[in-house]
Protein backbone atom coordinates (compact mmCIF):
# COMPACT_ATOMS: atom_id res chain seq x y z
CA UNK A 1 0.00 0.00 0.00
CA UNK A 2 1.29 3.35 -0.95
CA UNK A 3 2.21 5.32 2.01
CA UNK A 4 -0.24 6.65 4.88
CA UNK A 5 -2.86 4.63 3.37
CA UNK A 6 -2.77 1.51 5.77
CA UNK A 7 -4.23 3.51 9.24
CA UNK A 8 -7.83 2.76 8.07
CA UNK A 9 -6.96 -0.93 7.96
CA UNK A 10 -5.35 -1.02 10.68
CA UNK A 11 -8.72 0.23 12.46
CA UNK A 12 -10.23 -2.59 10.79
CA UNK A 13 -11.72 -1.48 7.72
CA UNK A 14 -11.92 -4.08 5.00
CA UNK A 15 -11.17 -2.26 1.49
CA UNK A 16 -8.32 -1.45 -0.32
CA UNK A 17 -8.73 1.45 -3.22
CA UNK A 18 -6.94 0.75 -6.33
CA UNK A 19 -5.72 4.25 -5.85
CA UNK A 20 -4.03 3.09 -2.46
CA UNK A 21 -1.94 -0.21 -4.22
CA UNK A 22 1.67 1.24 -4.60
CA UNK A 23 2.27 -2.24 -6.27
CA UNK A 24 1.22 -5.31 -7.11
CA UNK A 25 3.95 -7.94 -7.17
CA UNK A 26 3.62 -11.99 -8.09
CA UNK A 27 1.22 -13.51 -9.83
CA UNK A 28 -2.50 -14.16 -9.06
CA UNK A 29 -6.05 -14.91 -11.71
CA UNK A 30 -8.67 -12.03 -10.09
CA UNK A 31 -10.54 -13.41 -7.28
CA UNK A 32 -7.23 -15.28 -5.52
CA UNK A 33 -6.00 -14.72 -2.53
CA UNK A 34 -3.14 -11.86 -1.51
CA UNK A 35 -1.44 -10.10 1.53
CA UNK A 36 -1.37 -6.83 1.78
CA UNK A 37 1.72 -5.12 2.75
CA UNK A 38 2.53 -1.42 3.92
CA UNK A 39 5.50 -0.03 1.98
CA UNK A 40 7.95 -0.90 4.95
CA UNK A 41 6.94 -4.36 4.57
CA UNK A 42 4.80 -4.66 7.74
CA UNK A 43 1.63 -7.66 6.94
CA UNK A 44 -1.55 -5.92 7.47
CA UNK A 45 -3.82 -8.48 6.44
CA UNK A 46 -5.04 -11.15 4.01
CA UNK A 47 -8.02 -11.20 0.83
CA UNK A 48 -9.17 -11.38 -2.43
CA UNK A 49 -8.41 -9.31 -5.30
CA UNK A 50 -9.76 -8.28 -8.40
CA UNK A 51 -8.05 -5.66 -10.45
CA UNK A 52 -11.39 -5.21 -12.27
CA UNK A 53 -12.78 -3.28 -9.21
CA UNK A 54 -12.17 -0.13 -7.46
CA UNK A 55 -12.32 -1.50 -4.19
CA UNK A 56 -9.41 -3.79 -5.63
CA UNK A 57 -8.52 -6.12 -2.22
CA UNK A 58 -11.54 -7.10 0.33
CA UNK A 59 -9.66 -7.93 3.23
CA UNK A 60 -11.13 -11.33 5.19
CA UNK A 61 -8.61 -11.94 8.10
CA UNK A 62 -5.66 -10.23 9.66
CA UNK A 63 -4.46 -13.57 10.84
CA UNK A 64 -1.96 -15.16 8.57
CA UNK A 65 -4.65 -18.57 7.99
CA UNK A 66 -5.38 -20.62 5.00
CA UNK A 67 -8.39 -18.91 3.39
CA UNK A 68 -10.24 -22.01 2.08
CA UNK A 69 -13.63 -24.31 2.94
CA UNK A 70 -12.65 -24.37 6.63
CA UNK A 71 -12.30 -20.82 7.13
CA UNK A 72 -15.55 -20.03 5.31
CA UNK A 73 -17.42 -22.72 7.79
CA UNK A 74 -15.97 -20.97 11.01
CA UNK A 75 -17.46 -17.60 9.62
CA UNK A 76 -20.65 -18.96 8.64
CA UNK A 77 -20.56 -20.99 11.81
CA UNK A 78 -20.08 -17.60 13.70
CA UNK A 79 -22.60 -15.70 11.76
CA UNK A 80 -25.47 -18.23 12.49
CA UNK A 81 -24.45 -18.78 16.18
CA UNK A 82 -24.89 -14.53 16.75
CA UNK A 83 -28.40 -14.98 14.84
CA UNK A 84 -29.00 -17.51 17.68
CA UNK A 85 -28.92 -15.18 20.10
CA UNK A 86 -30.65 -12.05 18.57
CA UNK A 87 -33.39 -13.39 16.28
CA UNK A 88 -36.50 -14.46 17.81
CA UNK A 89 -40.06 -14.82 16.59
CA UNK A 90 -39.30 -14.66 12.37
CA UNK A 91 -38.90 -16.80 10.12
CA UNK A 92 -37.47 -14.13 7.84
CA UNK A 93 -33.92 -13.12 8.93
CA UNK A 94 -30.08 -12.04 6.91
CA UNK A 95 -27.87 -14.67 8.40
CA UNK A 96 -25.24 -13.17 6.89
CA UNK A 97 -24.64 -9.77 6.49
CA UNK A 98 -21.01 -8.80 4.55
CA UNK A 99 -18.51 -6.86 5.61
CA UNK A 100 -20.58 -6.46 8.96
CA UNK A 101 -19.72 -10.11 9.64
CA UNK A 102 -16.70 -9.99 8.16
CA UNK A 103 -17.55 -11.80 4.93
CA UNK A 104 -17.11 -9.25 2.59
CA UNK A 105 -19.18 -9.51 -0.65
CA UNK A 106 -21.32 -11.64 0.97
CA UNK A 107 -25.16 -12.35 1.79
CA UNK A 108 -27.09 -14.84 2.92
CA UNK A 109 -30.95 -14.66 3.95
CA UNK A 110 -33.65 -16.97 5.59
CA UNK A 111 -37.23 -17.06 4.37
CA UNK A 112 -38.22 -19.91 6.02
CA UNK A 113 -36.94 -23.04 4.67
CA UNK A 114 -35.45 -21.16 1.65
CA UNK A 115 -32.09 -19.55 2.05
CA UNK A 116 -31.34 -16.51 -0.80
CA UNK A 117 -27.47 -15.90 -1.62
CA UNK A 118 -25.75 -12.86 -3.22
CA UNK A 119 -22.32 -13.20 -4.16
CA UNK A 120 -21.42 -9.19 -4.72
CA UNK A 121 -17.52 -9.21 -4.52
CA UNK A 122 -15.60 -12.23 -7.54
CA UNK A 123 -13.76 -13.79 -4.58
CA UNK A 124 -16.88 -14.47 -3.12
CA UNK A 125 -18.99 -15.05 -6.36
CA UNK A 126 -16.29 -18.11 -7.64
CA UNK A 127 -16.73 -19.51 -4.37
CA UNK A 128 -20.48 -19.73 -4.83
CA UNK A 129 -20.48 -23.75 -4.66
CA UNK A 130 -18.10 -24.15 -1.61
CA UNK A 131 -20.37 -21.69 -0.06
CA UNK A 132 -24.04 -22.90 -0.81
CA UNK A 133 -22.10 -26.58 0.65
CA UNK A 134 -21.20 -24.88 3.85
CA UNK A 135 -24.77 -23.15 3.86
CA UNK A 136 -26.94 -26.62 3.28
CA UNK A 137 -24.79 -28.43 5.90
CA UNK A 138 -24.85 -25.46 8.53
CA UNK A 139 -28.16 -24.17 7.82
CA UNK A 140 -30.01 -26.98 6.30
CA UNK A 141 -32.40 -24.93 4.04
CA UNK A 142 -34.61 -27.11 1.26
CA UNK A 143 -33.19 -25.32 -1.19
CA UNK A 144 -31.12 -22.04 -2.14
CA UNK A 145 -32.01 -19.63 -4.67
CA UNK A 146 -29.35 -17.34 -5.99
CA UNK A 147 -30.20 -13.64 -6.09
CA UNK A 148 -27.58 -12.08 -8.41
CA UNK A 149 -29.11 -9.20 -9.81
CA UNK A 150 -27.81 -6.09 -8.10
CA UNK A 151 -26.64 -3.24 -10.05
CA UNK A 152 -23.37 -3.64 -7.86
CA UNK A 153 -22.27 -6.84 -9.34
CA UNK A 154 -21.30 -4.48 -12.31
CA UNK A 155 -18.37 -2.71 -10.45
CA UNK A 156 -16.91 -6.48 -10.09
CA UNK A 157 -17.32 -7.57 -13.59
CA UNK A 158 -20.03 -9.89 -13.00
CA UNK A 159 -23.11 -10.67 -15.12
CA UNK A 160 -27.08 -10.82 -13.44
CA UNK A 161 -27.59 -14.45 -12.54
CA UNK A 162 -30.97 -15.72 -10.43
CA UNK A 163 -32.03 -19.22 -10.07
CA UNK A 164 -31.66 -22.51 -7.89
CA UNK A 165 -28.36 -23.57 -6.42
CA UNK A 166 -29.45 -26.22 -4.78
CA UNK A 167 -32.76 -28.09 -4.59
CA UNK A 168 -36.33 -26.80 -6.10
CA UNK A 169 -39.53 -24.49 -4.19
CA UNK A 170 -41.79 -22.16 -5.32
CA UNK A 171 -40.71 -18.77 -4.99
CA UNK A 172 -43.59 -17.41 -3.30
CA UNK A 173 -42.88 -18.30 0.36
CA UNK A 174 -44.90 -17.10 3.87
CA UNK A 175 -43.26 -15.80 6.17
CA UNK A 176 -43.58 -14.87 10.45
CA UNK A 177 -43.02 -11.69 11.84
CA UNK A 178 -43.68 -11.20 15.52
CA UNK A 179 -47.55 -11.66 15.05
CA UNK A 180 -47.77 -10.55 11.18
CA UNK A 181 -47.14 -13.45 8.70
CA UNK A 182 -46.35 -11.84 5.13
CA UNK A 183 -46.46 -13.40 1.37
CA UNK A 184 -42.89 -12.70 0.23
CA UNK A 185 -41.64 -13.27 -3.50
CA UNK A 186 -38.23 -13.96 -3.63
CA UNK A 187 -37.62 -14.11 -7.17
CA UNK A 188 -39.29 -10.87 -8.13
CA UNK A 189 -39.57 -8.90 -5.16
CA UNK A 190 -37.15 -6.01 -3.76
CA UNK A 191 -33.75 -7.08 -2.17
CA UNK A 192 -33.90 -10.73 -1.70
CA UNK A 193 -37.66 -10.27 -1.12
CA UNK A 194 -38.39 -8.37 1.76
CA UNK A 195 -36.90 -5.16 3.54
CA UNK A 196 -35.40 -7.55 6.44
CA UNK A 197 -33.33 -4.45 7.71
CA UNK A 198 -36.83 -2.71 8.46
CA UNK A 199 -38.14 -5.57 11.15
CA UNK A 200 -37.27 -4.20 14.82
CA UNK A 201 -38.62 -0.89 13.25
CA UNK A 202 -41.78 -2.84 12.18
CA UNK A 203 -42.58 -3.71 15.14
CA UNK A 204 -41.61 -1.34 17.36
CA UNK A 205 -43.92 0.95 15.07
CA UNK A 206 -46.88 -1.74 15.93
CA UNK A 207 -46.56 -0.65 19.59
CA UNK A 208 -46.69 3.01 18.73
CA UNK A 209 -50.13 3.37 16.79
CA UNK A 210 -53.14 2.27 19.37
CA UNK A 211 -56.33 4.23 18.14
CA UNK A 212 -54.19 5.75 15.15
CA UNK A 213 -55.20 7.20 11.81
CA UNK A 214 -51.94 5.99 10.25
CA UNK A 215 -50.11 6.75 6.86
CA UNK A 216 -47.85 4.73 5.11
CA UNK A 217 -46.14 6.60 2.95
CA UNK A 218 -43.53 4.20 0.37
CA UNK A 219 -45.27 1.15 1.79
CA UNK A 220 -43.98 -1.63 -0.61
CA UNK A 221 -45.91 -4.95 0.62
CA UNK A 222 -47.73 -3.63 3.20
CA UNK A 223 -44.83 -4.03 6.10
CA UNK A 224 -45.67 -1.04 8.53
CA UNK A 225 -49.14 -1.30 7.63
CA UNK A 226 -50.33 -4.93 8.72
CA UNK A 227 -48.03 -4.26 11.78
CA UNK A 228 -49.68 -0.95 12.34
CA UNK A 229 -53.43 -2.45 11.75
CA UNK A 230 -51.90 -5.70 14.33
CA UNK A 231 -51.21 -2.63 16.64
CA UNK A 232 -54.43 -1.30 17.09
CA UNK A 233 -54.38 1.35 14.91
CA UNK A 234 -58.31 3.03 13.96
CA UNK A 235 -57.01 2.88 10.10
CA UNK A 236 -54.14 2.96 8.11
CA UNK A 237 -53.93 4.17 4.60
CA UNK A 238 -50.89 3.00 2.46
CA UNK A 239 -49.18 3.95 -0.71
CA UNK A 240 -46.57 2.69 -3.38
CA UNK A 241 -45.88 3.35 -6.60
CA UNK A 242 -45.72 0.08 -7.40
CA UNK A 243 -49.07 -2.07 -8.49
CA UNK A 244 -47.20 -5.36 -7.77
CA UNK A 245 -46.22 -4.38 -4.34
CA UNK A 246 -49.91 -2.96 -3.50
CA UNK A 247 -50.97 -6.51 -4.63
CA UNK A 248 -49.16 -8.38 -2.34
CA UNK A 249 -49.65 -5.59 0.18
CA UNK A 250 -53.40 -6.11 -0.37
CA UNK A 251 -53.13 -9.63 -0.10
CA UNK A 252 -50.68 -9.15 3.47
CA UNK A 253 -53.92 -7.69 5.07
CA UNK A 254 -56.29 -9.92 4.01
CA UNK A 255 -54.00 -12.97 5.36
CA UNK A 256 -53.40 -11.06 8.68
CA UNK A 257 -57.64 -10.13 9.08
CA UNK A 258 -56.71 -6.47 9.24
CA UNK A 259 -58.20 -5.61 5.59
CA UNK A 260 -61.41 -3.89 6.80
CA UNK A 261 -58.93 -1.01 8.27
CA UNK A 262 -56.18 -1.03 5.37
CA UNK A 263 -56.78 1.25 2.33
CA UNK A 264 -54.09 0.99 -0.28
CA UNK A 265 -53.37 2.60 -2.96
CA UNK A 266 -50.87 2.59 -6.05
CA UNK A 267 -49.47 6.16 -6.12
CA UNK A 268 -46.13 8.94 -6.15
CA UNK A 269 -46.21 9.69 -2.81
CA UNK A 270 -44.97 13.39 -3.99
CA UNK A 271 -48.21 13.84 -5.40
CA UNK A 272 -50.12 12.18 -2.84
CA UNK A 273 -48.69 14.39 0.22
CA UNK A 274 -49.51 17.35 -1.81
CA UNK A 275 -53.16 16.42 -2.61
CA UNK A 276 -53.72 15.14 0.59
CA UNK A 277 -51.94 18.14 2.57
CA UNK A 278 -54.78 20.77 0.40
CA UNK A 279 -57.56 18.94 1.19
CA UNK A 280 -57.10 18.70 4.70
CA UNK A 281 -56.41 15.29 5.32
CA UNK A 282 -54.96 14.81 9.39
CA UNK A 283 -53.14 11.64 10.83
CA UNK A 284 -52.21 10.50 13.70
CA UNK A 285 -48.82 8.82 12.74
CA UNK A 286 -47.14 9.08 9.17
CA UNK A 287 -44.66 6.32 8.19
CA UNK A 288 -41.84 7.82 5.65
CA UNK A 289 -39.69 4.55 4.44
CA UNK A 290 -38.72 6.19 0.83
CA UNK A 291 -36.16 4.18 -1.76
CA UNK A 292 -32.47 5.54 -1.22
CA UNK A 293 -33.13 9.13 -2.95
CA UNK A 294 -29.04 9.50 -2.12
CA UNK A 295 -27.25 6.85 -4.43
CA UNK A 296 -23.59 8.16 -4.43
CA UNK A 297 -22.12 11.39 -2.69
CA UNK A 298 -22.90 14.05 -5.62
CA UNK A 299 -26.52 13.17 -5.62
CA UNK A 300 -26.84 13.87 -1.61
CA UNK A 301 -27.98 17.93 -2.23
CA UNK A 302 -31.01 16.70 -4.55
CA UNK A 303 -31.66 13.57 -1.86
CA UNK A 304 -32.03 16.49 0.71
CA UNK A 305 -34.29 18.35 -1.19
CA UNK A 306 -36.28 15.36 -1.70
CA UNK A 307 -36.30 14.15 2.01
CA UNK A 308 -37.08 17.59 2.68
CA UNK A 309 -40.07 17.92 0.97
CA UNK A 310 -41.38 14.15 2.22
CA UNK A 311 -40.57 15.35 5.84
CA UNK A 312 -42.48 19.03 5.38
CA UNK A 313 -45.41 17.47 4.09
CA UNK A 314 -45.66 14.83 6.18
CA UNK A 315 -45.73 17.22 9.34
CA UNK A 316 -48.52 18.75 7.63
CA UNK A 317 -50.73 16.03 7.83
CA UNK A 318 -49.91 15.53 11.63
CA UNK A 319 -52.61 16.23 14.27
CA UNK A 320 -51.14 17.84 17.44
CA UNK A 321 -49.74 15.34 19.52
CA UNK A 322 -49.08 13.01 16.34
CA UNK A 323 -45.98 10.81 15.27
CA UNK A 324 -43.48 11.08 12.35
CA UNK A 325 -41.46 7.91 11.27
CA UNK A 326 -39.11 9.25 8.77
CA UNK A 327 -36.26 6.58 7.60
CA UNK A 328 -33.24 6.88 5.09
CA UNK A 329 -31.59 3.54 3.62
CA UNK A 330 -29.25 5.95 2.15
CA UNK A 331 -25.16 5.53 3.75
CA UNK A 332 -25.09 9.03 2.36
CA UNK A 333 -27.93 10.57 4.33
CA UNK A 334 -26.44 9.92 8.24
CA UNK A 335 -28.69 10.16 10.94
CA UNK A 336 -27.18 13.86 11.71
CA UNK A 337 -28.14 14.86 8.68
CA UNK A 338 -31.81 13.55 8.57
CA UNK A 339 -32.31 14.97 12.07
CA UNK A 340 -31.34 18.27 10.37
CA UNK A 341 -33.77 17.51 7.48
CA UNK A 342 -36.77 16.97 10.69
CA UNK A 343 -35.66 20.50 12.03
CA UNK A 344 -35.77 22.55 9.22
CA UNK A 345 -38.78 20.95 8.02
CA UNK A 346 -40.42 21.65 11.31
CA UNK A 347 -38.74 25.27 11.73
CA UNK A 348 -40.68 25.74 8.08
CA UNK A 349 -43.84 24.67 9.20
CA UNK A 350 -44.04 26.49 12.65
CA UNK A 351 -44.30 22.82 14.71
CA UNK A 352 -42.24 21.66 17.39
CA UNK A 353 -40.56 18.14 17.58
CA UNK A 354 -38.87 16.15 19.92
CA UNK A 355 -36.84 12.74 18.54
CA UNK A 356 -38.35 9.90 20.73
CA UNK A 357 -36.11 7.62 19.12
CA UNK A 358 -32.98 7.27 16.59
CA UNK A 359 -33.17 3.57 15.34
CA UNK A 360 -31.55 1.90 12.76
CA UNK A 361 -30.84 -1.19 10.76
CA UNK A 362 -32.40 -4.25 12.53
CA UNK A 363 -29.47 -6.48 14.56
CA UNK A 364 -29.11 -8.91 12.17
CA UNK A 365 -27.29 -6.59 10.14
CA UNK A 366 -24.50 -5.75 12.36
CA UNK A 367 -22.29 -2.31 11.78
CA UNK A 368 -18.59 -3.35 11.94
CA UNK A 369 -17.15 0.28 13.94
CA UNK A 370 -14.59 1.04 11.40
CA UNK A 371 -16.92 0.84 8.48
CA UNK A 372 -19.37 3.64 8.25
CA UNK A 373 -20.24 2.27 4.85
CA UNK A 374 -22.28 -0.93 7.23
CA UNK A 375 -24.24 1.37 8.70
CA UNK A 376 -26.78 3.15 6.36
CA UNK A 377 -29.99 2.54 7.50
CA UNK A 378 -31.78 5.57 9.71
CA UNK A 379 -35.25 5.37 10.94
CA UNK A 380 -36.01 8.53 13.31
CA UNK A 381 -39.31 8.44 15.51
CA UNK A 382 -40.37 12.44 16.94
CA UNK A 383 -43.58 13.30 18.67
CA UNK A 384 -44.85 16.46 16.85
CA UNK A 385 -46.72 19.36 18.94
N1 LIG B 1 -41.61 0.13 4.13
C1 LIG B 1 -41.41 -0.99 3.25
C2 LIG B 1 -40.21 -0.83 2.35
C3 LIG B 1 -40.26 0.39 1.46
S1 LIG B 1 -39.09 0.33 0.17
C4 LIG B 1 -41.30 -2.27 4.08
O1 LIG B 1 -41.16 -2.20 5.32
O2 LIG B 1 -41.36 -3.36 3.50
C5 LIG B 1 -39.46 1.73 -0.78
C6 LIG B 1 -40.71 1.61 -1.65
O3 LIG B 1 -40.93 2.89 -2.24
C7 LIG B 1 -40.65 0.62 -2.80
O4 LIG B 1 -41.68 -0.33 -2.65
C8 LIG B 1 -40.91 1.48 -4.07
O5 LIG B 1 -41.77 0.84 -5.00
C9 LIG B 1 -41.58 2.69 -3.50
N2 LIG B 1 -41.43 3.96 -4.23
C10 LIG B 1 -40.33 4.48 -4.81
N3 LIG B 1 -40.58 5.73 -5.27
C11 LIG B 1 -41.86 6.01 -4.97
C12 LIG B 1 -42.72 7.14 -5.16
N4 LIG B 1 -42.27 8.26 -5.74
N5 LIG B 1 -43.99 7.07 -4.71
C13 LIG B 1 -44.45 5.95 -4.10
N6 LIG B 1 -43.70 4.86 -3.89
C14 LIG B 1 -42.42 4.88 -4.31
Amino acid sequence: MKPGKESRLALGHLWVYAGEIASLDGHVDDGGIVDVRSLRGQWLGRGFINRKSTLTVRLLTTRPEDIGREFFQKRLAEAIAYRKRIVNGTSAYRVVYGEGDQLPGLIVDRYGDIAVLQTLALGMDIRKHTLVDLINELVHPSAVYERNDPGVRRLEGLASQTGWLSGEAPTEIEVQEGRASFLTDIARGQKTGFFLDQRENRLAIGRLVKEADVFDAFCYTGGFAVHAALGGAKHVTAVDISEEAINLATGNAQRNGVADRCTFMVANVFDELRRQVSTGTRYDVVILDPPAFAKTKDSLPRAVAGYKEINLRALKLLRPGGILVSCSCSYHMQEALLIEVVASAASDTHRTVRLMERRGQAQDHPIHPAMPETRYLTCLIAQVA
